[in-house]
């Protein structure tokens, strides 16, 4: 085990519909990695989305995308649960499942960008979050750290979440370490402009979206007809 593998060391939790999985989730975990000092991330493929319409292409082919990409990856790991399961995903009951896996001290820190981020409001039981993870916001292109953006739902989500924004900053990404749960704070990613709708979008359209996702994966919705 190489010392960044190192159990002690704080786990990135990363979930999406992944639909399909794209460079710029690879590129964020791997980001990640260095700004918070993570010992691994974790890839989470949702179930059924609670927030979001029916995703394009069924449970078994977005976990196939995502093994795909993962494979070679020392510090990614794939977590089948939630996309196996036949209930809703919602992120604390998963964080629960986590906390009993990895014990109560290991520092898990929930990987958000920051789109994600401003739509936590409109989470199941969203506040419980803090009790169980840390959040860390990456940048994405199109989208600023505004509470006042439409993202956030309803005004009171809005100013509940930037209550906890401000109370709960982390100085640093890597200050995570130093406690299990409840911080929050944010990192600058490479800018890349790829979102999965994009890419369902080319391919629908008859093109390429090779080089957005890594071939292996491109290879798979040749081969199985997805998004056409
Ligand atoms: P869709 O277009 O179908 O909504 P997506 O590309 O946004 O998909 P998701 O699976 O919904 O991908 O996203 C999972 C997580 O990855 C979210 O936290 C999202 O903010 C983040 N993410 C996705 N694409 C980017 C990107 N280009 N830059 C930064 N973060 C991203």
């Amino acid at each position: 085990m190489t010392p960044e593998m190192s159990p002690d060391r704080p786990l990135g939790i990363f979930g999406g519909t992944f639909d399909p999985i794209h460079i710029a989730h690879l590129r964020l975990a791997q980001e990640a990695l260095d700004a918070c000092a993570l010992g691994a991330v974790r890839f989470i493929p949702a179930g059924q989305p609670p927030h979001r319409a029916r995703p394009g292409a069924t449970s078994a082919d977005r976990l196939a995308m995502a093994r795909l990409a993962l494979a070679g990856s020392a510090q990614f790991e794939l977590d089948e649960a939630e996309v196996l399961s036949d209930a809703p995903s919602y992120t604390v009951p998963t964080l629960e499942r986590l906390r009993g896996l990895f014990g109560q001290e290991r520092p898990l820190v929930l990987l958000l960008g920051v789109d994600a981020f401003l739509g936590l409001p409109g989470w199941h039981r969203w506040r419980e979050l803090f009790d169980l993870a840390h959040i860390a916001v990456a940048t994405r292109p199109g989208h600023v750290m505004d509470f006042t953006s439409g993202a956030a739902k309803s005004d009171a989500g809005r100013a509940a979440l930037e209550e906890e924004f401000a109370a709960r900053q982390a100085p640093s990404p890597d200050a995570l370490s130093a406690t299990p749960a409840g911080r929050i704070s944010h990192f600058e990613m490479t800018p890349l402009e790829i979102s999965a709708t994009a890419i369902r979008a080319v391919l629908a359209a008859g093109r390429s979206p090779r080089f957005l996702v890594p071939d292996g994966v491109l290879d798979y919705i040749e081969a199985q007809r997805l998004y056409i």
